[in-house]
């Protein structure tokens, strides 16, 4: 939409989030490396990436089934290039960036990030995946900062509203569909 791609990416530490896009750049993926080339991410609902066979490395299935999963980062990547998510981003440089890239809040220490997702991992604790109210940004972001807010729908909304008034009231539907199952969906979270 004429804004910046993201910076190249650096190699990422453990701690950070990071993401890469899907389906030729129609969503991005997202999870946080926890070192050992290693991530941690909660995958998408129901949908077969294809019928490979297990991964050697870490035994992925690539069938994305709406859990937390640890999977090596090139099963996470699925051949897309790797781009870091950057947290205490200015309010100026937000607004210029692409939604779903960065992050106006601060990140907690790495080893506070690596603990929020190894926990949910070990408990498969975010509640099943959905586009809006849970998905795999909501994830990362949680675990980085512990709130969740997707930018990334942010940002569809902020298209849809772009588009006219037709395209308010749509914007605003899944607005509020969004906050409502969001303050439900956050109720159920123990951290
Ligand atoms: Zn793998």
């Amino acid at each position: 939409m004429g804004q910046p791609e993201s910076k190249p990416a650096r190699f990422p530490q453990p701690g950070d989030h990071i993401y890469c896009r899907r389906k030729g750049g129609l969503y991005d993926h997202h999870g946080i490396y926890v070192g050992d080339d290693m991530v941690i991410h909660l995958q998408g609902a129901a949908k077969k990436l294809g019928a490979l066979p297990a991964c050697h490395k870490c035994g992925d299935k690539r069938v994305e089934n709406g859990e937390i999963a640890k999977v090596c980062i090139d099963c996470f990547l699925d051949g897309e290039t790797l781009q870091i998510y950057d947290y205490g981003v200015p309010l100026p440089e937000f607004m210029n960036r692409k939604r779903g890239t960065c992050c106006l809040r601060h990140s907690k220490p790495p080893h506070e990030v690596i603990s929020a997702a190894t926990g949910f991992l070990e408990r498969n604790g975010f509640g099943s995946y959905d586009m809006f109210a849970n998905n795999c940004e909501d994830f990362a972001v949680y675990c980085k900062t512990g709130s969740a807010v997707s930018y990334q729908i942010v940002g569809h909304i902020e298209r849809v509203s772009a588009a006219g008034p037709a395209g308010i009231l749509a914007g605003a539907a899944v607005a509020a569909a969004y906050g409502i199952s969001k303050a439900i969906t956050g109720a159920k979270r123990h951290n």
